[in-house]
Formats: C-alpha cells, structure tokens, sequence
C-alpha cells in the first residue's frame, strides 16, 4: 500500500504550493520527446520563459533538474579551466556558485560580506578592478538569509570591463522583476518550485548572445556529458537531435504555470508577493519577531527572521507541521538554529496563508 500523503499549507523555501490546474496537467499523456506536438509545447515553453525571464535571448530553455542542475549548466558551459571567476557570497548560494566553479577548474575569488547584507555597486566594481575576473557571480534573491540583491547597473559596469554577469534567479524568478535584458545578465538560472509553483524537478535558464560566443570560443569540451549546452540547443533548437529524453510530463506542469504567470500579469504578481510580504513583516512585528535581511533589503517571498529567545526552534516548527500542517524552513548554514524562513512563493503568497502562519504562530508561541 502507498503512503498516504498529506495536505500540507508550504510556507517554507521552496517548494511551493502547486495549483490543481499544474498538477492536472502532470497526468495528461505522455507522448514522445520528439512527437510534432511536444515539439511545439517547447517552443509556447521558451516563449513564455522568455517572457517570465524578460528576455529576447534565444537561449532560453528548461534544464532537466533541478535548481541546481541550472546552476550547473551555466558554470559548465561559460567556465573552462583557468578561467577567473568573481563570486558574491552573503550566504549560502553563492558559497555553492564558488564551489561549482572551482570544480570547473576556474581560479575563484569571493567577495565575502555578514550574511543578511547585500553588495554595492561600488564593492562589485572595485572587486571587479582589483582581480580582473571572466566572470562575476551573483545570487538575487538568497534564500538562506532573505536578502534581495539590487542588479540595476551592475551588468552594464561588469560588460565594460570585458567580463560576463552570471546570476542566481531561482528564487526571484516569479515573484519579483529580473530584468534579464535590460540588466545586462549574460546568463541565469531558476528553479520551477518557488515562485513558479510548479513540483521541483526543471530549471529554467537564459544565456545572452555574449554568453553564447564565450561558449562557442571554448578550446576545452563542456566538462559535464547531460548538461552540454552545444548538443542540447540542437534538441531545443531547429535540428531537434535527439539528447536526452525530456521529462515529457514535467514540461507539461512547467507550461502550465508559466500560464498562470502570465494571466495573472508579472506586474500584479510581484505587488501581490510585496503586500502579502508587508502584511506579514507588519504581523510578525507584533509578535516581536525581527528580520535577519539587512534593513530595506529584504526579499518579498522569503522572510528570514530570528528564533525569539527561550523559544524552541525544533518544537516550534513541529507544531506548525503537526498542529496545523504548516511547513516554514529552518535556518541554513549559519543561520541553523538561528533564523526561521516563512516563504510567501507564487501560489502560496495568500492573505489566508499569512493570517494562518501568524495565528498558528501566535498560539504555539503563547503555549
Ligand atoms: C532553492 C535554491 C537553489 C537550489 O535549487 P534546487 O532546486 O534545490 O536544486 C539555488 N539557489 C537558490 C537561491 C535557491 O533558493
């Protein structure tokens, strides 16, 4: 007999709620990978991310895999060995970007600053300056610490000094602007189960012509077989050869909620993610819990907060799974023990949601 598997309300990092509409849509048929049909779902998918993404790059497809696997791809693919490789770390992420790149055989060098803060402009360019990198790293929205770092003007300073921009949008994607085009990002990588709201299991990602001319000037192979980018745009592309096959029915969830992005309007999405983030930061405060975000910064779908003193960090979030179904996240990395993470991604981003976390918290607190 299978597990019976519960309602849960997912309040936590990812993932996220997934509208009936996006698992309905996982049990239509399975058809083939090369079926006339599915070819044409890729070409409405890169569409539609193209538009999420706010991009005209041509390259723009779904890795199969998760986040990770994005972030994969877009550090295989750019990085060869020796190359030199600027990286933001305020948090986790940026940590795993530094990590990726050096198993690349890059030459990495970190920007280290307390997690919870974000970079100036003026640190990125100075570091820039100072180490003369291929290639500058950064995550937008990191999900380990709640802060949103600003990109505006960024890539335009980054360009001029001969390097690319790669950035780190799983979170961020559907739930706040990123402004692939006008931001001069070179490449980025998401993920499906946050804001997008859709199972985990793909990962979406754009790569600039700049991007694809560093690619296609590699001396060296692409150091990873699945994620090459030189054989699978042939399948994305119009040669449609034959790589691996895709994960025909995730593609299907996928599309369908980028349809429901898009019907709702990039614009009312992010101001929704913004008053229910408000609605909940304003909550919280009563209940004397504070951010760990640096002040002003904080991301709309990701609220980390601190654990209030003599308060059982374990217990607590037991309660709200057990109690009331409720899943937020722990705290990661440095922030184990330290932080929660209330998540208000895509399809969970709900007045009821945020009035159900509050009270539930209100209660098991008081006990
Ligand atoms: C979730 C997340 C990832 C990793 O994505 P997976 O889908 O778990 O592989 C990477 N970066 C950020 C900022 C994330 O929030």
């Amino acid at each position: 007999m299978s597990l019976a598997i519960p309602e849960r309300v997912l309040l936590g990092p990812g993932p996220s709620d997934v509208p009936a509409r996006v698992l309905e849509a996982l049990g239509r048929p399975t058809i083939g990978h090369l079926d006339p049909v599915f070819l044409q779902l890729m070409d409405a998918i890169r569409g539609k991310l193209q538009q999420v993404f706010q991009t005209r790059n041509e390259m723009t497809l779904a890795i199969s895999g998760t986040g990770s696997a994005g972030m994969e791809t877009m550090i295989a693919n750019l990085v060869e060995p020796g190359d030199r490789f600027l990286v933001g770390v305020n948090g986790v992420f940026g940590g795993r970007m530094a990590d990726t790149a050096e198993r690349c055989g890059a030459v990495v060098e970190k920007i280290e600053i307390p997690w919870g803060r974000v970079f100036t402009k003026e640190q990125i360019i100075e570091a820039v300056d100072a180490f003369k990198p291929d290639h500058v790293a950064l995550v937008h929205a990191e999900t380990s610490t709640g802060a949103h770092q600003p990109l505006e003007g960024i890539g335009a300073a980054v360009r001029e000094r001969g390097a690319l921009l790669l950035v780190d949008c799983v979170t961020s994607l559907g739930g706040a602007p990123v402004l692939i085009d006008e931001w001069a990002i070179d490449a980025a990588y998401s993920g499906t189960q946050k804001c997008l709201s859709c199972p985990p299991g793909l990962s979406p990602v754009t790569f600039s012509p700049r991007a694809m001319e560093k690619l296609d000037g590699r001396k060296s192979k692409v150091q990873s077989w699945y994620l090459d980018l030189t054989m699978l745009r042939n399948y994305w592309g119009d040669s449609r050869a034959y790589h691996h096959t895709a994960p025909i029915n995730m593609l299907y969830a996928l599309d369908e909620s980028l349809d429901i992005v898009l019907e709702e309007g990039l614009d009312p999405r992010f101001a929704r993610h913004r008053s229910m983030h408000k609605l909940l930061r304003d909550g919280l405060a009563e209940l004397g819990i504070n951010y760990v975000s640096q002040e002003g910064h904080g991301l709309p779908m990701l609220n980390a907060v601190s654990i209030p003193d003599s308060t059982d960090d374990a217990e607590v979030r037991k309660a709200l799974l057990a109690d009331y179904g409720i899943e937020i996240g722990a705290g990661l990395g440095a922030f184990k023990g330290k932080a929660w993470r209330i998540g208000l991604m895509g399809h969970s981003a709900t007045r009821r949601n945020v009035e159900l976390v509050l009270s539930a918290l209100k209660h098991i607190l008081s006990a």
